[in-house]
């Protein structure tokens, strides 16, 4: 998109009481996958802090703003703007203000995008109802970033002008992630990404990010690959019940470790979720829940005991048997090692995320 030069007149509004908080913690990777998801975007591990219209002060739409489907593109924009080196939140927010109001002197409803990346990777909702529309996995706010195009159409504005630049590492980084979530969420592959350039005569997304496209895509699909972990739901009976419920007891919760997903644990599971400030609060352990800090990091010597005897449980049932002693030994060690060569893994005897999502795949 190419904005006019009043976007920058920041505004100088202090920024609303009691929107202190992040924004929602996005991890939709957690829902069981529908069925006829595309390959490769089923319900992988894909998290991202977007903070919503309210935290970061926007005005109410001048009209309600309705929701359309199916989304079958993702362009990504420019904002055409200055390249801002103020990467802090309370310029995003100032940003995305400005933003608005922009776009208001268009003559339009609300914010014309449905997420805005600052260039120091902050998201940040465009268009209200995006984050709520989230959760249909299929429908999102009719928006105003690309003629004719809009009825199908997710747009992503970068804070900044790329005809000429790279953006910001902070900013590429997000970028990538942020497609990677939009992309599972609604289970459509990466391939729908493109510039506003190829439906439109624009710069936008300047000429250097739109040359990019291509890797993005390629990061794109790779992020949404990444982790294979499983998922874990009420009714369930396995290892991997039992090592979530060694896991939550890491964390200082009170569950039985019998192995069985119960009423009881789904409960406790909710209340995990809820404290996570994650999207959905279903009881489903997938990736969302796992990397939300319920797989910490291991290697000899971790006194974090449930924690370790939850792997040890999950080594076991892999077939690289070990006593459930929750002492992370030698004999851990060379466990660890066997089972991460078998999956092609660096052979280090840590168990951080990579070799988690493994065991629990
Ligand atoms: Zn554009």
């Amino acid at each position: 998109m190419n904005l006019p030069d009043r976007s920058m007149d920041v505004s100088r509004r202090a920024m609303l009481t009691g929107t202190l908080g992040a924004g929602a913690l996005l991890t939709l990777g957690d829902r069981p996958s529908a069925l006829g998801a595309v390959s490769g975007t089923g319900a992988r591990s894909v998290a991202v802090p977007i903070t919503s219209c309210a935290t970061w002060g926007a005005k109410p739409p001048t009209e309600p703003v309705r929701l359309t489907s199916p989304l079958q593109q993702l362009i990504v924009h420019h904002t055409a703007t200055p390249n801002s080196t103020d990467y802090s939140q309370k310029h995003a927010f100032a940003f995305a203000r400005s933003v608005q109001q922009s776009h208001f002197a268009r003559d339009w409803i609300d914010t014309g995008q449905h997420l805005t990346i600052s260039r120091g990777g902050h998201v940040l909702e465009g268009r209200h109802r995006t984050l709520e529309s989230l959760a249909t996995r299929t429908q999102f706010p009719l928006g105003a970033h690309c003629t004719d195009m809009n009825p199908v159409a997710f747009g992503i504005e970068n804070e900044g002008t790329y005809s000429e630049v790279l953006p910001p590492a902070a900013l590429w980084k997000r970028l990538v992630e942020t497609c990677a979530f939009v992309c599972s969420t609604y289970r459509v592959d990466p391939k729908i990404i493109v510039g506003h350039r190829d439906h439109q005569s624009t710069d936008c997304p300047g000429e250097q990010l739109y040359k990019k496209l291509p890797a993005l895509r390629s990061s794109v699909r790779t992020s949404m690959a990444a982790r294979p972990w499983g998922r874990v739901s009420p009714g369930d009976v396995s290892p991997n019940v039992r090592a979530a419920q060694l896991l939550l007891r890491q964390t200082g919760r009170s569950v039985p470790v019998d192995g069985g997903y119960d009423s009881a644990m789904t409960s406790v599971v909710k209340s995990y979720q809820g404290a996570k400030g994650m999207f959905f609060v279903d009881g489903i352990i997938g990736a969302g829940t796992w990397e939300s800090g319920l797989t910490p990091t291991l290697r000899t010597g971790s006194t974090a005991r449930d924690a370790v005897r939850a792997a040890q449980t999950m080594l076991t049932a892999r077939g690289h048997r070990t006593t459930i002693s929750g002492t992370f030994d030698d004999a851990t060690s060379r466990a660890v090692k066997a089972f991460q060569s078998s999956r092609s893994l660096t052979a280090d005897a840590v168990i951080g995320l990579d070799t988690w999502s493994r065991l629990l795949a």
